[in-house]
């Protein structure tokens, strides 16, 4: 390979993000060389350059950006033998031991020994050249995109959030918060048969796009009202009758409150969103005497192929997400679109490939 270009978007501390040249790395022992095509920008990865860190993981090195990628395979390392040179591949970004109990028994999302791209101490893949482990890239199909290979990242949350809240043929859901984990799970929830799907946000616009994307209803929140007056005004919208499933994508104390509330007795809440900093005061009584189920959802573990056949399938098309692009020279730019929301983003991808 002559290519001697690796730009690379590393993050240094708060607010400083920069261009600069690394080594083209060598994969090692069932890793393989990528030469990588799109990178999403991520909330996380926002929360990283604005704020250094998030709860008890701190950017104390300078750190890779990036983590919501797909590649074409360059080079492979020994032991290499299922990919090939050519092949497009969607990138799992977290790399666990595959030796503690956790990993044995499929729940590698909870391996304490996980190396996950962009989550300090580990680098992430916005960059030009990369190596991963082998078994973490997922072939794509010739008429699957790079950027819906990238795209699977975010969709995998989707999927562990419905397999985690059981929502299946017939089941109505409330999914609260229209960002693009909101979004990409009122699109899982109706590839797996919910029939009816609710969701709430406090903007307009996009909640346009989940009610093009199917949503049987949409719910504007007020960011004025009360926690109190916001579940007493969608329970009004549900008519009263509660989901069996509420898969909360904002995680406010208000969304989590409300997730508990107007769950059906019996039903599941699934927590996915993070936005809440400190502790939050929680109505368990109603949960309990109602049996209402709280789960957490901690990224995904054995979804990403899930994921790919749901869009390879056609169940899914993600497409009306990316609403920004930029090529890895402009990531301060496509930084700032995603910080700041001007333009209305939804999904801001970051071209890498020069050639391409
Ligand atoms: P996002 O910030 O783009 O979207 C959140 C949406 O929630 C926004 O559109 C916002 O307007 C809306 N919102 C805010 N307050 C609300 C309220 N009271 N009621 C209804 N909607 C409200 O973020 P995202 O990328 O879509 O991610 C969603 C959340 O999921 C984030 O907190 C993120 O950190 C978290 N997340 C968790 C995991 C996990 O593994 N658990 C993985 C990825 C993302
Ligand atoms: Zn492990």
């Amino acid at each position: 390979m002559d290519d001697k270009d690796n730009l690379t978007s590393v993050l240094y501390g708060v607010r400083d993000l920069r261009l600069e040249q690394r080594p083209i790395p060598e994969p090692g022992i069932n890793e393989v060389l990528l030469r990588i095509q799109r990178v999403g920008i991520c909330g996380s990865d926002v929360h990283y350059l604005v704020h250094g860190s998030i709860g008890h993981y701190i950017v104390k090195e300078p750190m890779v950006i990036g983590h919501e990628a797909s590649g074409i395979v360059v080079k492979l390392g020994e032991g290499v033998t299922n990919l090939s040179v050519g092949d497009r591949v969607a990138i799992e970004p977290g790399v666990s031991c595959r030796m503690c109990q956790f990993c044995k028994i499929g729940k590698y999302n909870l391996c304490p020994g996980m190396k996950f791209c962009a989550t300090p101490p580990f680098d992430g893949n916005l960059t030009r050249y990369y190596v991963h482990a082998a078994d973490f890239c997922y072939k794509l199909p010739e008429y699957m995109t790079l950027e819906e290979g990238a795209m699977l990242e975010p969709l995998s949350v989707g999927v562990h959030a419905c397999k985690r809240g059981g929502v299946t043929v017939g089941s109505s859901v409330l999914i609260l918060g229209a960002g693009p984990i909101g979004l990409v799970t009122l699109a899982t929830a109706k590839a797996m048969g919910a029939s009816k799907i609710f969701i709430t946000d406090l903007t307009e616009f996009r909640l346009n796009v989940a009610k093009k994307m199917g949503a049987f209803k949409v719910i504007k929140i007020n960011k004025e009202e009360s926690d109190e007056q916001a579940i007493e005004n969608v329970r009004i919208e549900l008519n009263n009758e509660l989901p069996d499933v509420t898969i909360d994508c904002s995680g406010f104390q208000q969304t989590m409150k409300m997730g508990i509330e107007l769950t059906k007795s019996g039903g599941v809440l699934t927590i996915v969103g993070m936005g809440a900093s400190r502790n939050v005061e929680l109505p368990l009584f109603n949960a309990l005497s109602r049996e209402v189920d709280i789960r957490g959802v901690f990224r995904y573990a054995n979804d990403y192929q899930d994921a790919l056949s749901l869009i390879a399938s056609g169940k899914v098309d993600l497409s009306p997400l990316v609403t920004h692009h930029f090529t890895i020279e402009e990531s301060l730019e496509a930084f700032k679109t995603a910080e700041t929301g001007i333009g209305d983003p939804i999904k801001v991808m970051i071209h890498c490939d020069k050639d391409a």
